[in-house]
């Protein structure tokens, strides 16, 4: 039995059929160009891959198309899957655990837009094209906040008047909350212990910290959208909020444009041109300045970070890299955790060299904080907890 897992986005939607028990990812794949001519379907299933290229019109095409090639290529999905599990990015200040969706479900989620106009909206639409065209079983929303939902009040509150904070709903809320959830967890599975104070470092096209101590995030770099924080593919992270002012008052930009601005040409891509780590990497060994500059300003970001959790955490026992850049850069994890031996952190340049899938320790014997690069998978995570919720719900129903 399996879950099928949906991340609806503005113009594509990615799915994975997975198997909860086992962790078997059974089939994979991806809706592009919604709403472009030339819009594209691609399958993986069992290792081979089918494409299907026409005009995607909407989600509800799209999500057609990929359920008819599941089914062509021996997915029954009427009785091999159990239940929808959706990746939902904002569920403010309502949603903090995983949710089986009804109508009335369906409409907070849409109501949470103003906080997420970017995420939300797509979401809802993958919801509702999936609850019509798979009506008979269970859909379960998922949430990228529900982590940290329970971040202490130091950490979660803007330094604003608190009546505006109050009535717009302004407060820190954190992303890649299943990722921090999934990596944390598995840390304490791979080290045996479940009293690890923890830095979780999710680096990929977007990219957050998080700081754990036993199982409980108290800190994240995200706030109240996901712009806050680390320097990203195509976000700013942290600036000061002057900045937007004065673009505002002195260089003839909206809202819109000043938005667009800082979540899409900002960044790695704003600095270098380029948002893609390994394009970036190149460009620094063909001898790019500007590329250099940007892996530096990359880099102090996230040592900033690392050293502020650090000193959050009193005592830390675990750093874990994961996601595109973290499970795969191996320069960028040396070079965030260079010179920390005074802080009893040590990478074994060997260890860290190696090439792997599975979750693995780089650090020294002999450092005293053990430093581990764990794949996330955020499917999986997801796939899990929809399977929870339905059987809950099984249970409360006999
Ligand atoms: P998303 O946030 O879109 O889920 P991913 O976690 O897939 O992102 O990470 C995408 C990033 O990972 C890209 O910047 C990509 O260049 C980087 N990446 C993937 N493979 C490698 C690699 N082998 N070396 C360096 N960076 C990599």
């Amino acid at each position: 039995m399996s879950v099928l897992v949906v991340n609806s986005g503005s113009s594509s939607v990615k799915f994975q059929l997975v198997e909860p028990e086992t962790g078997r990812s059974v089939a994979s794949g991806l809706v592009e160009q919604i709403g472009e001519p030339e819009g594209r379907v691609v399958l993986e299933f069992h290792g081979e891959e089918t494409e299907n290229r026409r005009e995607i019109a909407d989600h509800g095409v799209g999500l057609a198309v990929a359920f008819d090639m599941l089914e062509n290529a021996g997915v029954e999905l009427g009785s091999d899957v159990t239940a929808v599990g959706h990746r939902v990015v904002h569920g403010g200040e309502i949603f903090y655990r995983p949710t089986l969706i009804d109508d009335e479900v369906v409409k907070q989620i849409s109501d949470l837009s103003a906080l997420a106009p970017l995420h939300n909206p797509p979401n809802v639409l993958g919801i509702e094209v999936a609850r019509e065209q798979l009506p008979s079983i269970p859909h379960v929303a998922v949430f990228d906040t529900a982590f940290f939902h329970s971040l202490p009040a130091a950490a979660a509150t803007y330094a604003i008047d608190r009546e505006v904070a109050r009535k717009n709903g302004i407060r820190r809320y954190g992303f890649h909350g299943t990722s921090h959830e999934y990596v944390s967890g598995r840390v304490s599975e791979f080290l045996g212990r479940d009293d690890l104070n923890q830095i979780v470092l999710h680096l990929g096209n977007g990219a957050s910290v998080s700081a754990v101590r036993s199982g409980v995030p108290i800190d994240t770099s995200m706030g109240l959208t996901p712009l806050e924080g680390l320097v990203m593919g195509t976000r700013s992270g942290d600036i000061d909020p002057g900045v937007v002012m004065h673009l505002r008052r002195n260089a003839d930009m909206d809202v819109d444009a000043i938005d667009e601005l800082l979540n899409r040409h900002s960044g790695l891509k704003g600095l270098a041109g380029v948002n893609d780590f390994r394009v970036l990497a190149q460009k620094i060994d063909d001898g790019d300045d500007d590329a250099a500059l940007a892996y530096d300003v990359y880099i102090h970001r996230l040592r900033k970070y690392i050293g502020a959790y650090m000193v959050n955490l009193g005592r830390l026992d675990a750093i874990t890299f994961t996601a595109g850049v973290g499970e795969n850069a191996s320069a960028v994890r040396a070079d965030a955790l260079a010179s920390l031996e005074g802080f009893g952190i040590v990478v074994d340049p060997e260890r860290n060299a190696v090439r792997s899938k599975d979750a693995r320790v780089i650090s020294a014997d002999d450092s005293a904080v053990t430093v581990l690069v764990v794949p996330t998978d955020e499917e999986l995570a997801i796939a899990r907890a929809t399977e929870q919720v339905v059987s809950e719900q099984n249970v409360s129903e006999e």
